[in-house]
C-alpha cells in the first residue's frame, strides 16, 4: 500500500521572503507533498491581499513540483484534517521565535494530538529576515532585492512607488 506523506507549512506570507522559500525547499525535500497555506486572518491588517500573497507564493515556489499553495481560515488543525495531513512545518530563526512557536505547537497538540509540529532551522543568511523587516527596510529606502524573490520585489515597488529608489 502506497502512503503519501503530506505536510502543511502555514503562515501569513505577507509577503513571502527568501527565508520562507528556504523552509519550503527543505520541507519539500523531506515529504511527498507540501502545502504552503496562507492564513486568512480578518483581525490582522495585511499589506497584500490573500490573492496577491498566493500569486507571489505560487511564482516563488514554481520550481518545486511537489509544493502547492492554498489558503485557510479558522483552525489550522481543521485545515490539516481536511488535507489529510498530520505534519505542521514551521521555521525557526532565533531563540526569540521559540516562545511563540512553542505556545502555538502546544495549543495545536491540545487541539489535535495526532498532529505533529516539526521545526526546520533557517539558514544563517535568513536568520534576521521577516516579512515585516522587508517592508520596513523597503519603506525606508533600503535594499531588499536580496531578501525576496523578483515577483515580490516588483510588487513592493508597485505598491509603494514613493519609496522606490
Ligand atoms: P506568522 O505570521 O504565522 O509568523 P510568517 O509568514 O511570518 O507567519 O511565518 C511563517 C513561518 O515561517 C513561521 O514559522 C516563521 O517562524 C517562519 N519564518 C519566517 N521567516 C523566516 C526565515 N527568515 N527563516 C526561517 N523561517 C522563517
Amino acid at each position: 500500500m502506497s502512503h503519501t506523506i503530506k505536510a502543511v507549512y502555514p503562515g501569513s506570507f505577507d509577503p513571502i521572503t527568501n527565508g520562507h522559500i528556504y523552509i519550503a525547499e527543505r520541507a519539500a525535500g523531506l515529504f511527498d507533498e507540501l502545502t504552503v497555506s496562507i492564513l486568512i486572518n480578518p483581525e490582522k491588517r495585511a499589506t497584500f491581499s490573500v490573492d496577491e500573497r498566493k500569486t507571489m507564493a505560487i511564482e516563488a515556489l514554481s520550481h518545486l513540483p511537489n509544493v502547492k499553495v492554498d489558503s485557510f481560515t479558522g483552525l489550522l488543525v481543521d485545515f490539516l484534517r481536511q488535507e489529510r495531513s498530520r505534519i505542521i512545518i514551521r521555521g525557526l530563526r532565533a531563540l526569540s521565535d521559540f516562545e511563540y512557536e512553542f505556545q502555538l505547537a502546544q495549543m495545536n497538540r491540545q487541539l489535535a494530538p495526532e498532529i505533529e509540529t516539526l521545526f526546520i532551522v533557517t539558514d544563517a543568511r535568513y536568520s534576521y529576515l521577516s516579512s515585516h523587516a522587508v517592508k520596513d527596510i523597503f519603506n525606508f529606502g533600503g535594499p531588499v532585492q536580496e531578501m525576496v524573490p523578483p515577483g515580490v520585489y516588483r510588487r513592493l515597488r508597485e505598491r509603494f512607488p514613493r519609496f522606490d529608489k
